[in-house]
């Protein structure tokens, strides 16, 4: 744990702040977790990240455990648990049994987890298709979906009977975008990949150990494939064809590499946004005061997440060692203008102001994800 940070921040607090501190700490049970002694060190970097009620608007947690609602409510943290089907993978071959996992995790968190559906679109040449799905959909949103997943299987594998690859705006998907929009839920779009999935394998990249390990789902050994701007021009065509459908691209909408793509979007789409699920190194890698001044002009565009899996056979101590340095890196290199180190190399983090912060951890979600924050 990155403890030496904190210590040295607590240290220049005036001595009235730390005592205050130090209750709170107690109060809220902050050493329960890992079963470490009082004190408050994993807090410590991450007490003005909870100040703000953040929301990871995207994580994979399929594993019910009571120490993710310990560790949820100590960090005053809200997650986004989004399903999806992939029929190359057992697990995620079908709805169940993720949905009912997710959903004992949301049971289990007091809603501090909040469910994001998503159909199966490999049926969609089947007559009644999307009826079917509309009507799984309503089942979903009865039980607290406040948004659907649409998945890379769009573009890069599903083909159709006449052998052609299915894009994210196929017609047969339209109705059940309508439909979405009609109920004010909100689609969570990761369509495409990081440009790095259609070049030549190259070790400095952020993906290149992911297409080590998922050959299958590397673009560049699969030349046959549409190129990546055939997909996201399905993709824009799609956000433009549904005005009232709020569309959040996963993954920085998977243009990642040049902020200025996003701008560009950010544009031309009101109803378009981005999560910064594990990407945030591609903004480590970029300009920073090019970074700094598009994360303040889009403020209102970005929402913070991270792509956190874990499966319901993993371990619940390691992943959350692992939570708790993503958020706190992620939260030093956006709220800080320390170091941050990131696969060898030190990146000095953005100071981003105050409100700005607060939108990208907080108020986008609530605004993009209209539920999020549960019964109110
Ligand atoms: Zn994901």
């Amino acid at each position: 744990m990155k403890s030496s940070y904190a210590k040295w921040a607590l240290l220049s607090l005036p001595r009235t702040v730390l005592t205050v501190l130090t209750l709170l700490v107690s109060a809220l049970g902050l050493s329960s977790i890992y079963g470490a002694k009082p004190g408050p060190s994993p807090a410590g970097d991450l007490a003005d990240f909870s100040a703000l009620a953040p929301d990871d608007a995207h994580v994979h947690l399929y594993k019910d455990d009571p120490a993710f609602a310990a560790f949820l409510a100590r960090l005053n943290l809200r997650l986004l648990d989004i399903c999806v089907i992939d029929d190359r993978d057992p697990y995620f071959k079908g709805l169940e049994p993720q949905r009912g996992d997710v959903l004992k995790v949301v049971h289990s968190t007091g809603g501090r987890v909040v469910f994001c559906a998503t159909f199966s679109p490999y049926d969609f040449e089947e007559p009644g298709f999307s009826r079917r799905a509309i009507q799984q959909l309503d089942a979903d949103f009865a039980a607290g979906a406040v948004a659907v997943k649409i998945y890379k299987v769009m573009g890069m594998e599903m083909k159709s009977k006449a052998g052609k690859y299915v894009m994210p705006d196929d017609p047969a998907f339209e109705p059940i975008y309508k439909h979405i929009a009609a109920h004010h839920r909100t689609v969570v779009a990761h369509i495409a990949e990081p440009d790095s999935c259609w070049q030549p394998p190259n070790p400095a990249s952020p993906d290149y150990e992911y297409y080590q390990h998922n050959p299958q789902e590397y673009a560049y050994a699969h030349p046959e494939w549409p190129s990546k701007a055939a997909i996201l021009s399905a993709r824009d065509h799609l956000v433009a064809e549904n005005p009232e459908l709020r569309v959040i691209g996963a993954h920085l909408g998977s243009m990642e590499a040049n902020v200025d793509q996003m701008a560009q979007r950010f544009d031309r789409y009101p109803n378009f946004a981005v999560d910064t699920a594990a990407r945030v190194p591609y903004f480590m890698l970029q300009p920073r005061d090019k970074v700094r001044a598009f994360l303040i002009k889009y403020q209102d565009r970005i929402l913070y997440a991270t792509d956190l899996v874990v499966m319901p056979k993993d371990n619940t101590d390691k992943a959350l060692a692992e939570w708790n340095d993503t958020y706190a890196r992620d939260w030093k290199f956006f709220a800080t203008d320390q170091t941050v180190e990131y696969n060898g190399h030190s990146y000095q983090g953005l100071a981003l102001p105050g409100p700005v912060l607060r939108k990208i951890f907080h108020d986008n979600a609530v605004h993009w994800l209209p539920g999020i924050m549960g019964k109110q």
